[in-house]
């Protein structure tokens, strides 16, 4: 394993001015856990200390840390085209990472929108979803069929598609006319590494809802292949060609969020590879960028693209829907260079590769008296722990102790997310399985 190099001491900043995302911050504060830096597999701490990075950071880093190419490019960038108002007028480089990307994904799904956020993603399928059904003449279609235990962002509409409920309690107010399916946990898959061999069955709760709301009435259903963030249940075997076939039949459009899933998750560009289903609209994040800029962007068909242009009459704006930062030049930079990285080092195979080698790491854990079920697939697992009385609040305690013990990831409740980059070595995947091996143990 490579040693990382030493980095400088640097002095806590004054932290009041700031409101975290999704961090208690009155506890964070009093016992903050910052990064000062960033190198390959490699956080550092303010005091130069090593924290090797098994989340990928947040699902986006696949490529490791600060990689020189994209660095360059956006250095590049930004002294070439620093910004383009992106309503009418455009630049070269958005729609050469447009054609990229759609290389990348399955046939026919091959309209790229770009927007920045995973949660704008998800906001924008879903418009595109209603466009579409109006543009048919199926203006009833207005109900989304999504799952519990999903996350789909936090703007209105991908809120009300999450099954998490913290996530919406403290608002009150949603977007109406969500049904949500059963998620695809199954007490007896327990410690199943792969897709579980029971549970295709679930699918059919898009038939109750179906016989709940009427099939006019529907939109789309939106799941995400793997419901990542949420503690990453694989869909079993059979599950997701269950949906596409119901979907299929009553002409409700299918959504994949491979926020998380896209871009070599699950060693192929995206899941829907992997698992063989094809999706009417894909949105994607995280990655499209190795985490290095915000971006994020939805693939749609070319029927629903082309069924919304034509729609409107000539010359009309035809989807009225985009952001400032749409496709912003340096993100698109960062992209393009970062897609590069894959592409020049093939770290999707790379993936595929190390996968059988870290599913078989993490799933040796199973002997650890608080571990109560491990489920993975390709470069994404969960390791869920017994509650202590108060659900999350294990969790919460491995996470501190992790990053004490120099390993980063996230923990969602009580379960560990692990999520290495692709660029791991088997020495990197024994390390991290070590810290996490003590790390649990001492929680028991
Ligand atoms: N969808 C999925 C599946 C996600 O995992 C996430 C973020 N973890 C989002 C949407 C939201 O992405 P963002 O945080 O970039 O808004």
């Amino acid at each position: 394993m490579n040693q990382p190099a030493e980095s400088p001491v640097l002095a806590l900043p004054d932290m009041q001015h700031q409101w975290l995302p999704f961090t208690p911050n009155r506890e964070f504060k009093a016992d903050p856990q910052l990064f000062a830096r960033a190198k390959d597999q490699f956080y550092f701490d303010l005091a130069g200390r090593p924290v090797l990075d098994a989340g990928s950071g947040l699902f986006t880093t696949p490529a490791g840390h600060c990689r020189d190419e994209i660095a360059e490019a956006v250095h590049r960038q930004l002294q070439e085209l620093d910004f383009t108002p992106g309503f009418l007028r455009a630049h070269p480089k958005s729609f050469e990472l447009a054609r990229r990307i759609a290389g990348l994904l399955p046939e026919g799904l091959d309209r790229v929108f770009f927007v920045n956020s995973g949660s704008e993603a998800v906001d924008t399928a879903m418009k595109m979803c209603l466009a579409y059904h109006r543009a048919r003449g199926e203006a009833g279609r207005t109900v989304f069929v999504s799952r519990e235990r999903a996350y789909h962002g936090v703007n209105f509409g991908g809120v009300a598609l999450s099954g998490m409920v913290n996530n919406r309690r403290a608002f009150g107010g949603t977007v109406h006319g969500v049904s949500h399916m059963r998620a695809t946990w199954q007490e007896a898959t327990r410690f199943q590494i792969g897709q579980p061999d029971q549970g295709a069955e679930l699918a059919d709760d898009l038939i109750a809802a179906i016989r709940v709301h009427g099939a006019e009435n529907i939109a789309a259903c939106v799941v995400e292949p793997i419901a990542g963030s949420t503690g990453v249940l694989v869909p079993p075997r059979g599950y997701l060609e269950r949906l596409r076939d119901i979907c299929t039949a009553h002409g409700i459009l299918l959504v994949f969020d491979e926020v998380i899933c896209g871009f070599g998750r699950t060693g192929e560009a995206f899941a829907a590879q992997s698992f063989g289903v094809t999706p009417d609209l894909i949105t994607m994040a995280k990655a499209i960028t190795n985490g290095a800029v915000p971006m994020a962007a939805v693939a749609a068909a070319r029927f629903i693209h082309d069924t919304v242009m034509e729609a409107a009459p000539e010359g009309a704006i035809e989807f009225f829907h985009g952001y400032t930062w749409s496709a912003h030049p340096v993100a698109c930079a960062a992209a393009l260079a970062s897609l590069d990285l894959y592409e020049r080092d093939g770290l999707f195979a790379r993936a595929r590769a190390l996968s059988p080698v870290f599913l078989e790491a993490v799933a040796s854990l199973r002997d650890l008296p608080l571990v109560t079920d491990i489920r993975g697939y390709g470069m994404i697992a969960g390791i869920d722990l017994a509650s202590d009385g108060k659900p999350g609040r294990r969790g919460q305690l491995l996470q501190k102790k992790l990053y004490d013990n120099g390993l980063h990831l996230k923990t969602t409740g009580d379960c560990a997310i692990l999520a290495p980059q692709f660029i791991f070595s088997e020495a990197h995947i024994a390390r991290m399985t070590e810290i996490l091996r003590s790390t649990i143990a001492s929680l028991a």
